[in-house]
């Protein structure tokens, strides 16, 4: 098919239906138990079962210094960056890290900020203002798949165009300087990369993207590294049939999940025990290492997983369940 079908899509014209992004796919695709325990079957306490865990430092600098590049494209000003920057490690460390985090991230996040400061022109992208007059930074886009209601959505850190009138979505990443080369990699596979390029080619028409920008902010570079080789641009790009893959692929996985869904309610329905539906209906992760994986705690305990699903009260993504 030709980016005609991608034209032809509906486009969202009311709120609501079951929404989907790149983690929800991606997670199904991954492991099905672990699409289950976090969308399906939500824990008797009403929570999801998960104890809240230590983010580590990394994580924690990515997020603050996303903060900051949202603020500079915002308002075009170094220290409403900085500004927030600092606000979003004042929020974000009381809760769920440590001090010393707090510090080391507030740290290398302002490194990072003021070398990024140092190695573009301010002019160099500009943001694109949208039909609301607002710029165009940490906007959410969604689209009917046109199957069962699903909307596929992706949030773009800001969308900006260069001198030659090329549009693009400009996607931050804090990458560690021995990662920069396989994080480009991954980003030119990335199915995350690849909604948000649909996404805009389909919402956005009379300035669609020429690709994606990947913004990296290196950090651990040598000290006598200069700004520019601390802050590099990867431009990555998906053909029209790219894109339609993209959507065949999507659609596909969400009738694969329809099918387990309703095979998991059927068993259900007829008696099964929740634990053991679940274990029929949803394929695990087969041979892998599971050790990164927040929910292995629970899947590896059966007693724990029986607790965990009883009284399940199903929270299907499709208006047939
Ligand atoms: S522990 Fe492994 S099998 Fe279980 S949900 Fe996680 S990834 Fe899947």
């Amino acid at each position: 098919m030709t980016s005609n079908n991608i034209s032809n899509l509906p486009t969202p014209d009311r709120p609501g239906g079951s929404k989907v992004g790149s983690h929800f796919i991606q997670t199904f695709r991954s492991c099905q138990m672990r699409w289950f325990y976090g969308w399906l079957a939500p824990h008797p306490t009403g929570g999801l079962g998960l104890e809240e865990v230590h983010v580590g430092m990394p994580l924690l600098v990515g997020l603050e210094v996303h903060e900051g590049l949202a603020a500079l494209y915002l308002t075009d000003d170094d220290e409403e960056s900085i500004k927030a920057l600092l606000e979003a490690n004042f929020q974000h460390t009381d809760r769920y890290w440590t001090k010393e985090d707090k510090f080391k991230s507030r740290d290398q996040g302002l490194a990072l900020l003021n070398s990024y400061f140092e190695a573009y022109d301010p002019d160099d992208l500009q943001v694109v203002i949208g039909h609301n007059s607002k710029p165009l930074v940490e906007v959410e886009l969604e689209i009917d798949l046109g199957y069962q209601g699903y909307f596929y959505t992706a949030r773009l850190d800001t969308y900006v165009h260069d001198k030659f009138s090329h549009y693009y979505p400009l996607e931050h990443k804090t990458v560690d300087v021995g990662r920069k080369s396989t994080l480009a990699k991954e980003m030119d596979l990335s199915t995350q990369a690849t909604g948000q390029i649909f996404l805009a080619t389909h919402l956005l028409p009379e300035m669609p993207p020429t690709g994606l920008i990947v913004n990296m902010l290196v950090k651990r570079a040598a000290k006598a590294a200069t700004p520019e080789e601390k802050n590099l641009r990867h431009h990555t790009y998906r053909t029209p049939q790219d894109l339609e893959k993209f959507r065949l692929d999507i659609t596909s996985t969400l009738q694969t999940l329809d099918n387990a869904i309703g095979y998991y309610l059927d068993l259900v329905k007829n008696g099964m025990e929740p634990y053991q539906a679940s274990r029929q209906a949803f394929v695990m992760q087969g041979g892998k290492d599971c050790s990164w994986c927040q929910f292995r705690t629970l899947c590896l305990n059966p007693e724990t997983i029986r607790e965990f699903t009883r009284g399940f009260r199903a929270r299907s993504t499709s208006d047939d369940y």
